[in-house]
């Protein structure tokens, strides 16, 4: 294929716009996967959890054909994730194509993540080619979005594109558009080889499978190629084309985009943004992408202490496809030996989660979730705490103010909701309020609302009391807004004056009492009684802040069930000798590693 016949493009929207069912209809339309108009496929969201949830996780690549007046051209559509979380997929894949359908659902318009994810085009210079999706629906307004696009995006009223990816309609308008609208990659052939690695995901016979993203020259099976990043030298094995499923092809020539196997056998040689030359010809490398920032850590560890090998190796693969996740090995007096990931968000670390549940057959405890703090120390030291263990004491005098990290979130809400989403964020300890509306004079008036958040806030359960707080109309989104002051507190959860280190929390002044009577509750819940009393005590420093009391069981375990009927006595014995196995000693309290588990999975 010549390059002025390829159309490397991607599809960008908030979530539930519609981005994987226009996918599939521009698969079908273009031949490349048959037309089954009775189910709605979602051919690339290939991961179960995304096909649960319907949500896209990881952005996927798909090339097709398209006959146009004579001449076919080669077209490779990048689907992206929606969620705010994964925005740097978006990123990453935006960087591998010219143009982007930014798709609008036609009853709800412009979105938080309508906005970030326009924004993140425009400033690579991608060429938007706006869509109103969803013109189907009853309550579907396609003049009033256009006009909101418009004011809020700096978008060409004439230029949107109206369609149902549901029905069919205007969808060949939307491939017309590819077609005439986004520019051919310049890329130049007869030069050196340059190849971009933009993803990478794991093959259990073929070892890593990389994505490129060919800038110059052509790569074929048996070229020796060199990574840049590590000088590491690489046989190609097999190059393809992903049409949807991997499709070997003899070359991959500049301007496509195509899979990559060559033997590359660990996880952590697949640099994302690293270039490629072929070996005797070094090219520069090219701008690379910012590596991902963790906003989220949380400690992972095995249910059975044994499966700890068997857990790090299923995290390492997993980390292979989501290179965003970061890994620290940990361990816990309570829980034993696990690892510290860090994740972009908390739907992040659910998908993760859930991976590892669904793919690698894993049981695992997740502990609550933190987020990075800085600590100033006397002489100017600075030093980055991920796990709430390693944050220093209250009389800890040589530290001279800890800090948090801030957000800056993006509301947009319909007017009516906008008292209780200020309330939400003030509760949340927003600041720097401030709003305008998105679209003036319309019955069905949106505002936006801008605030800064302590990103601790945002990461917990913020996203499901803004959902509920405003009958599901609100969106969301947040970017980084560096380190604030803060008033922080390490607070421990002691049984009997023994701390359980995978408990340590960092709270706010603010929020002390609160946090410390919740969790005394809850430990008082689940953990079982003993033999001797047992105090439960959620500390600050020397300073009890809560407390609750579980008081001693007697000698005979069963006596107090219920009159003590036989059968259910034996139940229990069974049950109580199965859980043997997995208990954990915090002092001398005998604690069943289920007990974890409940605690850290209730809210
Ligand atoms: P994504 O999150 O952007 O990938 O969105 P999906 O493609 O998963 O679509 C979200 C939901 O909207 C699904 O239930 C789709 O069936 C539905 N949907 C997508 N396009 C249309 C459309 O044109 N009309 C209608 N009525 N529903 C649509
Ligand atoms: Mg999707």
């Amino acid at each position: 294929f010549p390059c002025d016949k390829i159309r490397n493009f991607g599809i960008i929207a908030h979530i539930d716009h519609g981005k994987s069912t226009l996918a599939d209809r521009l698969l079908e339309l273009t031949g490349t996967i048959s037309k089954n108009s009775s189910e709605n496929k979602q051919v690339l969201d290939k991961l179960k959890v995304e096909r649960e949830r319907g949500i896209t996780v990881k952005a996927q690549t798909a090339s097709m054909l398209m006959d146009h007046s004579d001449t076919t051209y080669l077209l490779n559509l990048i689907d992206t994730p929606g969620h705010v979380d994964f925005a740097w997929e978006v990123l990453r894949s935006l960087t591998a194509c010219q143009g982007a359908l930014l798709l609008v659902d036609a009853s709800q318009g412009v979105q938080a993540q309508t906005l970030s994810v326009y924004h993140a085009a425009k400033e690579r210079g991608v060429k938007i080619i706006p869509v109103v999706n969803k013109i189907d629906l009853p309550a579907a307004d396609p003049e009033r979005i256009i006009a909101q696009m418009s004011a809020t995006l700096d978008i060409d009223p004439s230029e949107v594109i109206r369609i149902s990816a549901k029905t069919g309609i205007g969808i060949s308008n939307v491939l017309q558009a590819i077609i005439d609208r986004v520019p051919p990659p310049t890329a130049q052939r007869d030069q050196k080889l340059k190849g971009l690695l933009f993803d990478s995901s794991y093959d259990r016979y073929r070892g890593v499978i990389s994505l490129f993203s060919l800038q110059d020259g052509q790569i074929k099976k048996g070229d020796k190629i060199i990574s840049c990043h590590t000088k590491k030298r690489y046989d190609v094995m097999e190059v393809g084309v992903m049409n949807p499923e991997e499709t070997p092809v003899g070359t991959l020539y500049a301007g496509q985009v195509g899979y990559v196997a060559c033997n590359m056998k660990q996880s952590s040689e697949a640099h994302i943004g690293d270039t490629f030359y072929r070996m005797g010809e070094p090219v520069e490398p090219m701008g690379g992408f910012k590596q991902s920032k963790a906003m989220v850590y949380a400690g992972v560890f095995p249910v059975d202490s044994n499966d700890f090998p068997k857990l790090e190796e299923s995290i390492e693969r997993l980390t292979l496809t989501d290179r965003s996740v970061s890994v620290q090995r940990e361990s816990s007096a309570a829980l034993g030996q696990g690892c510290r990931l860090g994740f972009l968000g908390t739907l992040h670390m659910d998908v993760f989660r859930q991976r590892l549940e669904d793919e690698y057959d894993a049981n695992v405890i997740i502990t609550s979730p933190s987020v990075p703090y800085e600590i100033l120390y006397r002489g100017n030291k600075i030093k980055h705490v991920s796990n709430p263990v390693d944050f220093p004491d209250p009389h800890d005098h040589t530290v001279i103010e800890v800090r948090e990290p801030m957000v800056k979130a993006t509301i947009i809400v319909p007017d009516e909701y906008l008292g209780d989403m200020m309330d939400l964020v003030s509760s949340h300890r927003g600041s720097d309020i401030e709003h305008k509306y998105l679209d003036t004079g319309s019955t069905a008036a949106r505002a936006i609302l801008t605030s800064m958040l302590p990103l601790s806030e945002v990461v917990t359960d913020f996203f499901d009391k803004l959902k509920q707080r405003s009958s599901g109309f609100a969106s969301f989104d947040y970017e980084d807004a560096g380190y604030m002051q803060s008033d922080l507190y390490k607070m421990m959860l002691q049984l009997n004056g023994k701390p359980i280190d995978a408990l340590a929390m960092v709270v706010h002044k603010s929020n002390v009492q609160k946090i410390g009577r919740i969790w005394t509750k809850k430990l008082k819940e689940v953990i079982p009684r003993q033999l001797f009393e047992v105090a439960i005590q959620a500390t600050i420093g020397s300073k009890v802040q809560s407390r609750e009391t579980i008081s001693a069981i007697r000698k005979d375990v069963t006596a107090g069930l219920y009159g003590g009927h036989y059968e259910r006595k034996l139940k229990h014995l069974e049950r109580q000798k199965e859980s043997k196995k997995k208990m954990k000693k915090v002092g001398n309290i005998q604690l069943p590693q289920e007990a974890f588990y409940d605690i850290l999975r209730t809210k």
